[in-house]
């Protein structure tokens, strides 16, 4: 039998479930709202990729290590020209303190192996051309991607083919098939389907008590410069880049349910101010611009920040069960062939990857250990369980 499945979305969730899918035979149709892929979220110049780890929760840090090792590993074998990408460093500028307890925990807990991040020291300060004073953390295999050649790169592939200006508004089940309806009333059929379409994960029925927030991001950008610029990533407040394809990227700013498409004025002001700190001479050629480009697009969230990945539950089965059976991972509801990949905020470049690669190897059936305590931790029913007082079932999904 023919393995297909329509993917809703095509930035880089949805185009990398499509290549992953696509290696191990399935047919994908993937559909896309705009008029080209990675238009999104996924459409800016350019993608920071480095560990962004919080003080003590380990299951996040241990699935940000995961995401962030699986993913450098595979975008480096992928074939991108080498200036579509790099991993030669990425610098967060923290408290000194707040440096060390994070290096501190991190080695406590065996997260990282040697080599994989340093504490910045003098050299690191000198090297990268940032002040004397600065304290912070130096990831060895940090970088950055160009998110376009990226996702153009994932969908160059034989099985997948690419629908776009069409936008999907219902999904249905039939006896054997998922139908997929669009604004201009075409239909589409398969036998799975997977929704990637970031923010909006809720608008189709099955998946519509999905929680989901939209927050505006506005990045700007100018030519390169004369200055002495720090060859890699420096996030501080906001981040910048180094000069990539002859334009220096910063940002990024931050606001929930602000739907406005224009660039603002306040917002690059903004973007300006928080590179102050890592570049006092850049921060003053911005102010002396008249006036700057830039991006906006919207990050799409969850409350907890994990985003969702895996499957969600049949709504009619659940309604007909008592709770006392939802206890067993084994008598989920699990609706079937319907997959989701979504929420992956501010961090889709490091996650949606790696998160896609686990999502095929359920969609085929081939779990690792590995992959089942990722969906155990990115379980898109997690809400819905713990409001039932299942908090303990909706970590543990699948048994590891
Ligand atoms: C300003 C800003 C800066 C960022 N910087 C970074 C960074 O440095 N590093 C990093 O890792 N991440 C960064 N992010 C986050 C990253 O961009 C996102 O996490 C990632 O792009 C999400 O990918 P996605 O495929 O889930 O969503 P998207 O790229 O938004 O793709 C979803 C697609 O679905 C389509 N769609 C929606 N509804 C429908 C429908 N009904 N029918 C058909 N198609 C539909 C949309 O048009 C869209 O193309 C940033 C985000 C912003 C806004």
């Amino acid at each position: 039998m023919q393995k297909n499945i329509v993917i809703i979305g095509a930035g880089i969730a949805g185009c990398s479930l499509a290549y992953f899918l696509a290696k191990t035979g399935w047919h994908i149709t993937l559909i896309e709202s705009e008029d080209d892929i990675a238009k999104g979220g996924s459409g800016n110049p350019v993608a920071a990729i480095y560990p962004k780890f919080m003080l003590n929760d380990v299951a996040y840090n241990d699935f940000m290590l995961k995401s962030f090792m699986h993913t450098t590993a595979w975008i480096s074998e992928l074939g991108l020209s080498q200036d579509n990408y790099r991993f030669d460093g990425a610098i967060e500028i923290l408290d000194a303190t707040y440096a060390q307890k994070l290096a501190y925990n991190l080695s406590r807990k065996n997260l990282c192996q040697n080599n994989f991040f340093s504490l910045i020291n003098e050299s690191i300060l000198d090297i990268y051309k940032l002040k004397r004073h600065q304290s912070g953390l130096f990831f060895h295999q940090g970088g950055w991607v160009n998110p376009i050649a990226l996702c153009q790169h994932l969908i160059n592939h034989s099985h997948i083919k690419i629908i776009t200006k069409q936008k999907i508004t219902s999904i249905e089940n039939s006896i054997s098939n998922w139908i997929v309806k669009t604004e201009d009333q075409r239909v589409f059929s398969a036998h799975d389907i997977a929704i990637c379409n970031a923010g909006f994960v809720n608008q189709f029925e099955p998946t519509s008590h999905l929680q989901i927030d939209a927050f505006r991001g506005q990045i700007n950008w100018i030519d390169a410069t004369t200055l002495q610029m720090p060859s890699i990533v420096t996030s501080d407040i906001g981040y910048l880049f180094p000069r990539i394809h002859d334009k220096h990227v910063f940002g990024a700013t931050y606001a929930l349910n602000d739907f406005t498409k224009e660039l603002r004025l306040s917002d690059t002001k903004k973007n300006i101010a928080s590179i102050k700190e890592i570049h006092p001479d850049f921060y003053k050629e911005c102010l002396a611009q008249e006036s700057i480009s830039g991006r906006v697009a919207w990050r799409a969230s969850t409350k907890d920040r994990k985003p969702y990945v895996g499957s969600v539950f049949d709504a009619q089965i659940l309604k007909k069960m008592r709770i006392r059976e939802l206890t067993k991972a084994h008598q989920l509801p699990w609706l079937k062939n319907l997959y989701i990949a979504s929420g992956f905020g501010s961090r889709g470049f490091t996650w949606a990857p790696y998160c896609t690669s686990v999502l095929a190897n359920l969609i085929n059936d081939n779990l690792s250990q590995e992959d089942k305590k990722t969906l155990n931790y990115t379980n898109p029913e997690r809400y819905r369980l713990k409001k039932m007082s299942l908090k303990k079932i909706a970590n543990h999904i699948f048994e590891v």
